[in-house]
Order: C-alpha cells, then structure tokens, then sequence
C-alpha cells in the first residue's frame, strides 16, 4: 500500500481588497472589531485603510446637517 494522501493543500484567502486569492501563510492580516481581514500586501492594507478613512469623514460631515426649513414655506 502506498500512502498519496498527503497532499497538504495551504489554506487560501481572498485579499480583502483585490480579492486576489493568496495562502493564508503570506497574507498581511488585521484583526478588525469582529473577525480577521487579509491583505495580499501592505499595499492592499493602506489602500483599504485610506478608504475607511475617508468614509470616517464624510460620516462627519453628513451629521453636520440642522439647517431645517420649517421655517419658511409660505402656503399658496
Ligand atoms: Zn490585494
């Protein structure tokens, strides 16, 4: 009896923002609130990075919004 089973296949992930498929053991991981995320590179880490940044700014800016205009609007 021979034993061909042994092939170990690595574990892959999919890169968090390219979505390229890489083996869990070379990718760049950051644990978030909830679960781990996977970069295929810091590249790929700063891009996502620079993108939750910027979408932690514009929520800012949407919650700066009390202009009401229950003011003015005359009825015809
Ligand atoms: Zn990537």
């Amino acid at each position: 009896m021979i034993e061909q089973d042994k092939v170990v296949e690595p574990e892959k992930i999919s890169c968090e923002v390219c979505f390229k498929e890489i083996p869990i053991s070379e990718a760049t991981s950051v644990r978030a609130t909830d679960y781990i995320m996977y970069y295929c590179g810091l590249e790929c880490y700063d891009k996502w990075k620079k993108q939750k940044e910027e979408r932690g700014s514009e929520r800012r800016r949407g919650s700066e919004r009390r202009r009401g205009s229950k003011n003015g609007t005359p009825n015809p």
